[in-house]
């Protein structure tokens, strides 16, 4: 982890997230991994954010987490509902990502940064894309300060749900969330679970690459640079690498737009 960290600084992030294991399965190692990067804070000038998980939560339960952190000098949350792992049946006393946050505000005021998901491409679950903005503003409208996107392959979809949140009054930064491409059938199980669409186009030519690495990370380096530099042209407010503790692939693209000094 702190290998991962130390090769990742050059690009100097203004954060590392750390993921989280709704129903709490992670929560101990999330907790250590962020009490270590804040720790190193003084020396990185880099700051954590836990994602936090709030279904089959009880308000009790987060209350001393968010002490927790605070105890522990963190300032930034990204705040999830996460999904109910299977066998758990008990949604606890949040339901929607929207109550956490409400939560968090109530408790500590200003004190965190709220990051919280955004879903260019529409949460699986959503009845339709005009709720799903609804429900989006619901966390904007509680106190988030900043979005991360679902990870998505279609560019104008990210560039149409921007315009459309406009639209609909939010106002906070919307950040791009970029999924390097390791191994192209986890993705494609993956990406149907979550809701993230591999256009036709790249899926036909990663299934080429099925038994050649090599040529697929080629690919997928060279897809995904002209991908970020496009976002980049674009103006977006930042962008978020889902490294998955695999972070060659991020480093060359950053490299290779010139983005690590
Ligand atoms: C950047 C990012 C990081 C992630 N990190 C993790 C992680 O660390 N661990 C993990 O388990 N999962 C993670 N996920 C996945 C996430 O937990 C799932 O996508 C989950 O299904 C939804 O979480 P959410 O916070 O977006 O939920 P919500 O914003 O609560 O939305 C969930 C669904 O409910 C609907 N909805 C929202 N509010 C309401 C309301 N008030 N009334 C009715 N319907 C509503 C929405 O339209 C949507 O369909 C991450 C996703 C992203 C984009």
């Amino acid at each position: 982890m702190r290998e991962v960290r130390h090769k990742l600084a050059p690009l100097n992030p203004e954060f590392y997230s750390v993921t989280f294991g709704a129903g709490g399965s992670t929560q101990d190692n999330t907790l250590a991994a962020v009490i270590d990067i804040q720790q190193d804070r003084a020396t990185t000038g880099i700051d954590a954010a836990p994602h936090l998980s709030c279904v089959g939560s009880t308000e009790e339960g987060i209350r001393d987490l968010l002490n927790t952190f605070k105890e522990n000098d963190i300032r930034r949350i990204v705040a999830l509902r996460g999904d109910l792992p299977s066998g758990m049946r008990d949604p606890g006393d949040f339901r929607y990502a929207n109550e956490l946050i409400d939560f968090i505000r109530k408790e500590t005021n200003d004190y965190f940064t709220i990051e919280v998901a955004a879903y260019p491409e529409v949460h699986p679950q959503a009845e339709s894309a005009a709720i799903d903005l609804v429900n989006f503003k619901r966390k904007v409208d509680a106190g988030a300060d900043s979005a991360l996107t679902q990870y998505f392959y279609n560019i104008d979809s990210y560039f149409y749900f921007v315009d459309r949140c406009q639209r609909a009054g939010i106002e906070i930064p919307i950040i791009p969330g970029i999924m390097p491409i390791n191994n192209f059938s986890q993705l494609a199980r993956f990406s149907d679970g979550c809701g993230a669409e591999i256009p036709r186009w790249l899926r036909k030519r990663l299934e080429e690459f099925a038994d050649d690495a090599e040529s697929l990370q080629a690919f997928t380096l060279d897809f995904l640079t002209d991908f970020t530099e496009k976002l980049i042209t674009a103006g977006v407010p930042g962008l978020h690498f889902y490294t998955m503790n695999r972070i060659d692939p991020t480093l060359t693209i950053c490299q290779r737009l010139g983005l690590i000094k």
